[in-house]
């Protein structure tokens, strides 16, 4: 398939923490019209890296994912963030980690790549950036967060379930771009970080290939994570080889994974090793699919 001037694609995930017997029906709902939106930017002339944006900020500010509103207090009893996003262009990229209280990280997060000269801002130095360049912090904290769909309010406190979620996309003058963004893993530390706002692990993108992982960030982080799958693609390795040989690594490790990917011919891959992954996926020439399960 060769890369014509009018080809677009992307995939949005909403973590790869489901547990199959549930109801996704209303996060499906919602990624299936959040898709139809992203391509109505898409197919109109609007950036990846915009797209990608856009999709992520309202994944993070519906409640209904584990990323921004539908997140969980770490074990001193309060809410940290973690998001990233990259330019496959430009290859610029800039995570936010461990922040607190910011309604949408991925916006932080774009504001640290395109208005600092650095990659990644943690704690209360990401809140103090955030802060001065008047990112839309949460009113309320304490009536803010809310428990998302599929987890019960008490494996929100001490389970290690987990979920994120993510977003890739090409846009038709074929830039790719990626974004990605989590409350984390139910139960961590004060000041944990996962793979999410990592360059490289949790999110990553190239002029070949973006990429945004989900699942347990630490073997995540241990088997290499997203640069890995983007540097045995740009060998020759095929797309979902390169995928796979990623999450078995995670799985050997110990931990359970989800990728989603668009390469830069507008093809899409989305596996995972865990039960299942929220995830949306379309493109010029493939029509919209939402699924949880297989
Ligand atoms: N990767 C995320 C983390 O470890 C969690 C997830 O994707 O479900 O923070």
């Amino acid at each position: 398939m060769s890369n014509s001037p009018k080809q677009y694609a992307l995939a949005l995930h909403g973590g790869a923490g489901p547990v199959a017997g549930r109801n996704y029906d209303a996060v499906e709902a919602h990624l299936e019209k959040l898709a139809r939106h992203c391509e109505t930017l898409l197919s109109g002339g609007r950036s990846a890296l915009d797209v990608v944006e856009i999709a992520v900020a309202e994944l993070e500010a519906c409640g209904l994912y584990v990323a921004g509103r539908g997140s969980a207090a770490n074990t001193a009893g309060y809410v940290e963030l973690d998001a990233s996003i990259m330019d496959g262009t430009t290859r610029m990229a800039g995570g936010v980690a461990a922040i607190r209280d910011f309604v949408h990280p991925i916006r932080v997060a774009r504001g640290v790549m395109e208005k600092t000269s650095h990659v990644l801002l943690a704690g209360t130095g990401a809140g103090a950036f955030a802060r001065s360049h008047g990112f839309e912090e949460v009113a309320d904290p304490d009536n803010y967060y809310t428990v998302p769909v599929g987890v019960t309010a008490d494996e929100m406190r001490d389970s290690h379930a987990h979920g994120t979620v993510g977003a890739v996309a090409l846009d038709q003058s074929g830039a790719l771009a990626a974004g990605t963004s989590t409350g984390g893993t139910f139960g961590k530390l004060e000041g944990r970080v996962g793979d999410t706002p990592l360059i490289g692990p949790g999110t990553w993108c190239d002029d070949h290939v973006a990429i945004s992982c989900t699942g347990t960030g630490e073997h995540i982080i241990r088997a290499g994570g997203a640069v890995s799958i983007a540097c045995a693609y740009r060998s020759g390795v095929p797309l979902d080889k390169a995928i796979h040989d990623m999450l078995d690594e995670v799985a050997r490790l110990g931990g359970d994974a989800g990728i989603i990917a668009v390469d830069h011919n507008g093809r899409i891959a989305t596996l995972y090793n865990s039960d299942g992954m929220k995830r949306a996926s379309l493109s010029s020439q493939q029509p919209l699919q939402v699924k949880t399960f297989t």
